[in-house]
């Protein structure tokens, strides 16, 4: 791996976020929970598709008040706030775009707070994987009705709301969003906001609705509103079977079909995968192969074992740019069929989906939760700060 990262100093900012803020977070999170070796930041700055500008730091609070004592500094220091999961998604979601950024690593946040059969809820911290959460319910026979992405292995609960999550279970639940009953949110200034069934100062949180809800604000905001940290769950008894169906759709093969020549010399190849998704709704997701080289990314996550297997390529920038401009043009398709896109990330054509009321609303509100646009810059296609 090359890790030559002359050129990387760009401005004053960053120095004194250097110089200042890390050695702060490090007092605060313990030195072995402050990453800021370059291998490290390099890792965190890709996702299983691309890769940003390397952050300044990553940080890997072990609890919710860590972890909202660490945003409370970063964001008074000037430095953006990018939450990661399980680092699963490939939409550049928490791709840093500037180099004064802290990534947190929510993973040590895994614990399984409660899980309360009477009532039936489970409330999580939002690192804890849908794989460690299946595991806890099991013996139970409880499940979460939607209960997980296919790469639920590493996924967390906090990556799955923050995109609007669609699989295990969808078929019959719907998103996961349709299984949440609470949240609990750090926002750009440390302070922790609670929503759904958690806002009920008594109680247990068994129910969503009690006037307006705030979960829905966060749910899909790919972070750009504030930090997951605990989530309260719905509960159904485990089903004894599950079933599966497939579809395809003409149009997204017909962008496959445009370039055929191009793909055919570049050996791109793709496929789709389908869910229905809550009786109405149905998901198609292109999924594109090409060869290319390893990233960081791929040789951190992979199994040796598994890594050991496949075929090492050499980089491929001629593919890399079809690949993008497929992405651009099935995004491009999506928006203008009214499909609704979850994990958008920088990816999908959100604002330029949404009716000028409604954008101009959620504008308003960015600005009241994140005053000086250091939430995740960039993702939902908000503006960076300007600075
Ligand atoms: C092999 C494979 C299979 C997949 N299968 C599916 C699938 O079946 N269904 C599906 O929907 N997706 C799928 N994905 C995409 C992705 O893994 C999921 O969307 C997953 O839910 C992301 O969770 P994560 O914890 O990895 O989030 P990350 O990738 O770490 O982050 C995703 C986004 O959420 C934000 N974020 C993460 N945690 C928090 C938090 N606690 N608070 C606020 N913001 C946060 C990040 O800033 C980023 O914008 C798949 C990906 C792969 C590689």
């Amino acid at each position: 791996m090359n890790l030559d990262d002359t050129g990387e100093h760009s401005g004053v900012a960053v120095d004194h976020s250097r110089t200042v803020l890390t050695p702060q977070l490090a007092a605060l999170l313990g030195d072995a929970n402050v990453l800021t070796g370059a291998t490290s930041r390099r890792f965190y700055a890709q996702d299983v598709h691309g890769s940003g500008v390397l952050p300044l730091a990553v940080v890997r609070p072990g609890s919710v008040e860590e972890l909202a004592a660490a945003v409370q500094l970063v964001t008074a220091a000037g430095a953006a706030v990018v939450a990661r999961g399980g680092g699963m998604s490939y939409t550049d979601g928490y791709l840093p775009i500037s180099e004064n950024t802290v990534t947190f690593d929510t993973t040590r946040l895994n614990r399984i707070v409660e899980i309360n059969p009477r009532d039936r809820y489970v409330t999580v911290e939002c690192g804890v994987t849908w794989k460690a959460l299946a595991e806890a319910l099991a013996p139970h026979a409880l499940r979460t009705p939607y209960w997980g992405p296919l790469s639920g292995l590493r996924a967390t609960v906090g990556g799955a709301l923050s995109q609007g999550s669609i699989f295990l279970g969808s078929g019959l639940h719907g998103p996961v969003q349709e299984s949440l009953l609470a949240l609990e949110v750090v926002l750009a200034d440390g302070s922790l906001l609670k929503t759904g069934g958690a806002a009920l100062a008594q109680g247990v949180p068994f129910f969503r609705h009690f006037g307006p809800d705030l979960s829905s604000l966060f749910t899909g905001d790919c972070g750009a509103f504030g930090i997951k940290v605990r989530a309260t769950l719905r509960l159904i008894p485990a089903p004894a079977e599950s079933c599966y169906l497939s579809f395809s759709l003409a149009e997204a093969e017909a962008v496959f079909a445009r370039h055929a020549t191009e793909l055919e010399r570049l050996g791109i190849d793709h496929g789709f995968l389908s869910c229905t998704v809550g009786g109405n709704g149905v998901l198609v997701e292109p999924c594109i192969y090409w060869p290319d080289a390893r990233q960081a990314f791929h040789e951190t996550v992979l199994d040796p074992a598994y890594l050991a297997k496949l075929p090492v390529f050499a980089e491929n920038l001629p593919a890399r740019q079809v690949v993008a401009q497929l992405r651009g043009e099935l995004a491009d398709l999506f928006a203008a069929s009214g499909a609704a896109s979850f994990q958008i990330g920088k990816l999908y054509r959100y604002r330029a989906s949404l009716d000028a009321g409604t954008l101009a609303m959620l504008d308003a509100l960015k600005r009241q939760l994140d005053p000086r646009g250091l939430m995740n810059p960039g993702v939902l296609g908000f503006a960076a700060p300007t600075v």
